[in-house]
């Protein structure tokens, strides 16, 4: 990461694969808060994605890598992979918040499903004294629940801030809100057409699907020989 960058947004994910409800919410988010770069970053081992087909963090990463090709605001790091497993978000905002040297502001984009969540991520009370987080609305996730798990799982100290857009408390970083053209797409979906050999296509980058189909992921065996829908 360049350390002359001073706005300096972070996004991780399983990303398995990444796709186009992602690539928009990022891209939506670098412009709204001019951030000068986001950072995806596929986690090694998700802890909450024990149950699901995780498909290796080396085709993750190379998916992600793809899917980001041409823009000049997005990058990706493989820092999960260098990192001790297993991979924890504080762990990795610790050591990134540490790289980026105290010039840069750092923002962890999270989705509001995955933002209600928080109370089951490890240590994530301390999140909140190393990065500002911008949440970003998406279908199927409650925006209203937002205040309650603020104040009831981070700190009862988070008041809401109208003119900023944002939760803020004395000595912990804001939590900024961001509404955002949504689009309901999810990785769960497309893997389950892609299993079912039907197309995901106008759904994922296409050089992030033809890689899909090479690697044969995702697929049920039998439908291997279907080719690439
Ligand atoms: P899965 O279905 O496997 O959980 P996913 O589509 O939810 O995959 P993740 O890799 O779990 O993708 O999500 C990474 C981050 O991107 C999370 O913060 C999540 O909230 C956000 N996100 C994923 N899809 C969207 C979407 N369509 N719109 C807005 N945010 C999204
Ligand atoms: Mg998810």
């Amino acid at each position: 990461m360049d350390p002359a960058r001073q706005r300096i947004g972070l996004m991780g994910g399983a990303f398995n694969p990444i796709h186009l409800g992602h690539l928009r919410a990022a891209e939506a988010i670098r412009e709204r808060h001019s951030l000068d770069v986001v950072v995806f970053i596929p986690t090694a081992l998700p802890p909450h994605k024990d149950a699901k087909p995780l498909a290796p963090l080396t085709d993750r990463l190379a998916m992600t890598s793809l899917a980001i090709e041409g823009n000049p605001g997005f990058e990706v790091s493989d820092i999960e992979g260098r990192l001790p497993a297993p991979s924890y978000t504080v762990t990795t905002l610790e050591y990134l918040r540490d790289q980026c040297g105290d010039k840069a502001a750092i923002f962890f984009l999270t989705g509001m499903d995955s933002f209600l969540d928080i109370g089951t991520w490890k240590d994530y009370r301390r999140l909140f004294s190393l990065v500002d987080f911008i949440v970003f609305t998406r279908p199927g996730a409650d925006a209203s629940k937002m205040e309650d798990v603020v104040k009831g799982k981070v700190s009862p100290d988070y008041q809401w801030d109208e003119r900023l857009g944002a939760f803020t408390a004395d000595g912990l970083k804001p939590i900024h809100v961001s509404r955002i053209f949504e689009l309901d797409i999810s990785s769960t979906e497309i893997r389950r057409l892609v299993a079912q050999g039907r197309s995901v296509r106008y759904l994922i980058p296409d050089p992030v699907r033809e890689y899909i189909y090479s690697k044969g992921l995702y697929r049920r065996d039998g439908n291997k020989e279907k080719g690439n829908p």
